[in-house]
């Protein structure tokens, strides 16, 4: 082994194409928890809820007390799209404005 460095390893790895797709995952997955964490706060700002998949406008079908903090004013409202029929279970604090 004559003058291999760690530099020439990767040098080496980032001419591999699938290699390079790899080492951008921690910021592909840190750009997607930075979208869903926008998704998340979104709902919160308005009451009328769209769906996430195709945009639609969608109806609450069922609304519970959350299992673990129903007793602190949380609620489980099932949603679902008028369009494409997705369905969705949000987190609804019915002791914030
Ligand atoms: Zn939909």
């Amino acid at each position: 082994m004559s003058g291999i460095s760690l530099d020439d390893i990767v040098k080496l790895l980032n001419q591999i194409p699938i290699w390079r797709s790899v080492s951008a995952l921690p910021k592909r997955v840190r750009e997607l928890e930075e979208r869903v964490a926008a998704l998340e706060l979104k709902p919160m700002a308005k009451s009328a809820a769209t769906c996430p998949l195709c945009g639609g406008e969608t109806k609450t079908v069922k609304v519970e007390p959350n299992v673990h903090f129903g007793t602190m004013g949380m609620q489980d409202h099932t949603l679902v799209c008028g369009r494409c029929e997705h369905i969705e279970i949000r987190q609804i604090d019915t002791m914030k404005g």
